[in-house]
């Protein structure tokens, strides 16, 4: 039931739907076992692509393989707007190209990537390769697209796709990797024969179904197409709230191609950690940098990338709203956080 219902929100067969105990293991499935596949069949040195700011999940076992040697890897740059250009990608490919890993939508500046766009390109060079012992893959992390974006595998034209429970209000612990039907990728784990021997051990049932409840209360096009109105007129009015109220403010990533509930913003002279925590004690949550990498004192490879000094992308932080997020919690930021940065500022040594 579960499956079916993964299957029918990411318009594919049921068995194409691969459950795994994390949107982590999904994305380290699809790398590693892309690799080990192409390592099979002998492939000398296989050549990733993806991009300076895809999730540590997948810059994580790309950068692990090339350090011991056995993959080269290209880390697409994007611009201020923080979007991949699907000609950088063409331009990327080699002959010993493997796999494309380029997410769908960022965790930390919520843009959209053209992953149609890019995966005509692959396509179209797939067609040119004769006589090849493989073809190029393409991997779409989708964690964080799918409560706004379609996820129609076929209209994405995607040959493997990651989801995670936790992030479409399913329970925490499950995740999808897509794997379309004919791709053969190898396994990480070894043991059973679970998930048709893809990743063996006893699935987490109760999260799975969870899964399958959340997805299937998303799946609407509709309703979705209504919430993300919902939440963008609230996002838009935090937004150019802070941006009209506060002096020193600039948005980071495309104001355009974006995930309707993101919004982070760059404060002059103030130290993101410090408006968290003053945010925090008036009971409002924001983030700095990602959730995976909060406590580390390094500056966000994701806003580094769009070209932010180590200063500013200290000094920015992150407003994630949802389905649940009322126009009274927006006031409440607007009212709240002009004051606290005033404070800040005074006290900053940034000055
Ligand atoms: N990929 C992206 C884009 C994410 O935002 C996250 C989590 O925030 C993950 C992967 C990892 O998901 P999980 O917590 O299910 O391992």
């Amino acid at each position: 039931m579960a499956r079916q219902q993964l299957a029918e929100f990411l318009n594919c067969s049921s068995t194409e739907v691969f459950f795994t105990g994390s949107a982590t293991e999904a994305d380290n499935l699809a790398i590693f076992g892309v690799i080990k596949a192409a390592q099979r069949k002998a492939v000398v040195k296989p050549h990733i692509i993806t991009s300076a700011i895809e999730h540590p999940a997948v810059l994580g076992p790309a950068r692990f393989l090339e350090e011991l040697g056995e993959i080269e890897t290209t880390y697409l740059p994007v611009g201020r707007e923080g979007i991949v250009k699907a000609s950088d990608v063409e331009k990327a490919i080699k002959p010993n190209t493997v796999l494309v890993s380029i997410m769908y939508a960022n965790n930390e500046i919520g843009t959209i990537q053209p992953i149609a766009k890019i995966s005509q390109l692959i396509k179209k060079k797939n067609s040119l390769i004769h006589n090849s012992k493989f073809l190029i893959l393409f991997h779409t992390d989708a964690v964080q697209a799918a409560n706004y974006l379609d996820c129609d595998v076929k209209k994405l034209d995607v040959d493997l796709l990651t989801l995670s429970g936790h992030k479409v209000y399913g329970p925490k612990g499950v995740g999808v990797l897509y794997v379309k039907k004919g791709i053969v990728i190898e396994p990480i784990m070894f043991g059973g024969h679970q998930e048709q021997s893809l990743r063996p051990g006893t699935e987490n049932v109760a999260g799975i179904v969870g899964f399958g409840e959340a997805i299937n209360r998303i799946k609407n096009q509709e309703s979705r197409i209504k919430s993300n109105e919902k939440i963008k007129k609230l996002r838009d009015k935090l937004l150019d709230g802070i941006l009209t109220k506060i002096s020193g403010t600039y948005l980071n990533g495309s104001r355009e191609n974006r995930l309707p509930n993101n919004a982070n913003i760059s404060f002059k002279g103030v130290e993101g950690e410090s408006i968290l925590m003053a945010l925090d004690q008036k009971g409002i949550a924001v983030s700095t940098g990602s959730a995976c990498a909060s406590g580390s004192l390094e500056p966000s490879h994701v806003l580094m990338a769009l070209g932010l000094s180590h200063q500013q992308a200290h000094g920015s932080i992150r407003f994630t709203l949802g389905r649940y997020t009322t126009e009274d919690e927006i006031d409440y930021v607007l009212g709240t956080l002009p004051e606290v940065i005033e404070r800040l500022r005074e006290i900053s040594p940034l000055k």
